[in-house]
């Protein structure tokens, strides 16, 4: 088995599921769908596939390991860990000078401070506030009939400037919008406004711990180049990405697949 040990990372968020494999030393396939009301389920088919697309079976995979909202709903898996443990050695994993890992979700928002050997030494989060949030993001977007995908074409255009939105509050957000789409103010300038609004409420919880560099984000929300330069802006520092072809929003589930493979090993000494 350890001749080709391979492990599983399921990460069960609020808004997305994913599965990946890891082998020995590297990423396997990984797999992302949309969470739904049955996270037991949604784990298990998340799981198959990514076995068909790697091609192999149950009993080639030597450890699974749970994260992410829904982690205690993975009831195959061998062990469970926090959503700040699998993104904290995802992104160590892939980028080895990662210090500062800020992960914007569909639900949250987590800023982890690590030490240069990878250990977690602080963590702050924001679970209370909608306004930071993916889910807050598509929902605005929907309401101005925009592609989430879309969102960072629309800010990368600098003939505008971004609008001010002045509330805390998304609820409040969302009014500020609606008046400005009635004003005709430039979508354009209402993302910007929407991306820096974002960027403000995550660099004042990552301000709470550091950040120390290297600074990377990870989560879905990594996906919106709208949201990262806003947040450079803010910190006035270069985000460091990780390299082609590692998806942002997949750290948290191959953190988790790296753990099982920690996990297997030490029970396996
Ligand atoms: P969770 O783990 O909490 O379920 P994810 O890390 O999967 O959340 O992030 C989900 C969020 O990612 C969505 O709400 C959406 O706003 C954002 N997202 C995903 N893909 C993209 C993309 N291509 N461009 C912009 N935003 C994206």
């Amino acid at each position: 088995m350890t001749d080709r040990l391979i492990t599983a990372g399921i990460d069960i968020g609020s808004t997305t599921s994913k599965a990946a494999l890891w082998e020995k030393d590297h990423m396997g396939p990984y797999i992302i769908g949309p969470s739904t009301t049955n996270p037991r389920e949604t784990a298990r088919e998340c799981y198959d596939k990514v076995l068909q697309e790697a091609g192999i079976g149950t009993d080639e995979v030597a450890f699974i390991v749970g994260t992410g909202y829904g982690r205690a709903k993975v009831s195959f898996a061998n062990d469970n860990v926090s959503e700040l443990s699998a993104h904290g050695r995802g992104a160590k994993n892939i980028l080895p000078s990662a210090r500062t890992i800020i992960d914007i979700g569909g639900q949250d928002t987590k800023v982890v401070l690590l030490d240069s050997n990878g250990q977690m030494l602080e963590y702050v989060m924001n679970d209370k506030c909608a306004a930071g949030t993916g889910r807050f993001l598509d929902f605005i977007a929907r309401s101005l009939g925009i592609d989430v995908n879309d969102l960072a074409k629309l800010h990368a255009n600098s003939d505008y400037h971004p609008v001010r939105l002045s509330s805390m509050c998304s609820v409040f957000i969302e009014s500020e919008v609606i008046n400005l789409v009635n004003d005709e103010a430039p979508l354009t300038s209402i993302v910007q406004g929407l991306h820096h609004s974002v960027a403000n409420r995550v660099a004042a919880l990552v301000k709470r711990i550091g950040p120390v560099e290297d600074v990377v984000v990870t989560g879905g929300v990594a996906k919106n180049a709208g949201v990262i330069d806003a947040l450079e802006r803010n910190l006035h520092i270069k985000l460091r990405t990780f390299p082609d072809g590692v998806d942002p929003q997949i750290i948290g589930a191959i953190g988790a697949a790296i753990i099982a493979k920690e996990m297997f090993l030490k029970q396996n000494r």
